[in-house]
């Protein structure tokens, strides 16, 4: 069976890891932590994610080699290819990893998204608010994830504090959305262009970061679907993309707004697990290792509750009806994400009883 190198060592590709186990899809992991998550499960290599001879080493060991962190030099990928096949394509990393990049490609594709402006300079920032008005989000173009890398730039009096705040470095001054939802589309798509498309899920967020999701979404018009797995389908197209991705969205009435994408598996489909046909993680080995995907249809309703900095005690999460625990064996500290709760259900009504159990044991484990 194929041999999948995963550059990065954390949860996704511990999940990426125990997806392809099934399969006989041997993952082996690189990561220059030898505490990364991952090696727990998976064959691993110690070394920084552009060291030359821990990719050689990976690729000695892999018949493809994909990639579940954001921040991967996307040089180190590229030196790989003529060696290796690389899936998703690092051109996809490389649009993912520059704001201004990836608000370019959602305009090409039709996706509208906040009004922006590029930002080099103070005296850019000035400008821009000027244009956009306060409050605006400053974001640095790259290097953000999870809230991190951005501030609320309040009033244009503030821009100096802003800039400096976030390292003067270049960045893209946003319009802040007051959105109704945060939404997201995740898609897989194989080397022969076949496209599945997951159903949209439904996101909150906390201090930057992902609490729950529900999918799924309750609440969304079939219009609203169809018109976000059209942009998704457009956007791998586009990338000529292999893989699984994410798309971030904001609805705003029935209107999407294209916040993010992320070119790998995305914590807003880790209900796939338990709550779809196929895993976000197992179709991403197929897709990546050249097998048919699998069918992507929900299993009922979901809900996913990240732990977050603590965790609950696992005898409690087992109790509940429906919940699945999936502890990452990380140390925990303030912000980490620990671990998730999926709770999966027949219907609406019994997976929010399910989900208010979860969140009682989460909130007490979470103080904030
Ligand atoms: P990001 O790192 O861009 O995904 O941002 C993290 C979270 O911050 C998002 O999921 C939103 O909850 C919030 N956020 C980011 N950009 C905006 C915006 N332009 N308007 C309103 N909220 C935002």
């Amino acid at each position: 069976m194929p041999r999948v190198g995963i550059v990065g060592g954390g949860q996704l590709g511990r999940m990426l890891a125990l997806g392809g186990a099934p399969l006989d899809i041997r993952c082996t992991v690189l990561d220059p932590s030898p505490d990364a998550c991952a090696t727990q499960v998976a064959p691993s290599i110690l070394g920084a994610y552009d060291d030359p001879t821990a990719l050689a080493t990976l690729a000695g060991v892999s018949d493809v080699v994909t990639y579940e962190f954001e921040n991967v030099p996307v040089d180190a990928l590229r030196s790989l290819e003529g060696t290796i096949r690389v899936a998703p394509h690092p051109d996809a990393l490389e649009t993912a990893q520059d704001r201004l990049a990836e608000k370019t490609l959602f305009e090409r594709v039709g996706l509208p998204t906040a009004p922006f402006a590029h930002v080099d300079s103070l005296d850019e920032l000035v400008t821009a608010l000027e244009r956009i008005g306060a409050p605006a989000v400053l974001k640095t173009r790259r290097l953000g994830y999870d809230g991190k890398g951005q501030v609320v730039v309040r009033d244009p009096v503030l821009a100096e504090d802003a800039w400096r705040s976030l390292g003067e470095v270049p960045s893209i001054l946003e319009g802040v959305v007051d959105f109704d939802r945060e939404l997201s589309i995740v898609a897989v798509r194989g080397g022969d262009g076949d496209t599945r498309v997951y159903p949209l899920a439904r996101n909150e967020h906390r201090g930057g970061i992902l609490r729950v999701t529900r999918a799924p979404a309750p609440g969304v018009l079939p219009a609203t679907s169809e018109v976000a797995e059209r942009l998704v389908r457009s956007v791998m197209a586009d990338l000529g993309y292999v893989g699984v991705i994410a798309i971030e969205l904001f609805q705003v009435g029935e209107g999407l707004l294209g916040n993010e994408l992320a070119p790998r598996v995305h914590n807003s489909a880790h209900w796939t697990i338990e709550g779809a046909e196929t895993s976000q993680f197992e179709n991403h080995l197929r897709a990546v290792a050249g097998l048919p995907l699998g069918p992507i249809e929900a299993l009922g309703h979901s809900a996913m509750v990240n732990l977050v900095g603590s965790t609950p005690d696992p005898a409690s999460v087992a109790a509940i009806p429906g919940a699945h625990l999936h502890l990452y064996g990380k140390q925990p500290r303030p912000g980490r994400k620990l671990g998730h709760v999926t709770v999966r259900a027949d219907d609406e009504a019994t997976l929010e009883r399910g989900l208010l159990q979860v969140e009682g044991l989460v909130d007490d484990a979470n103080p904030e």
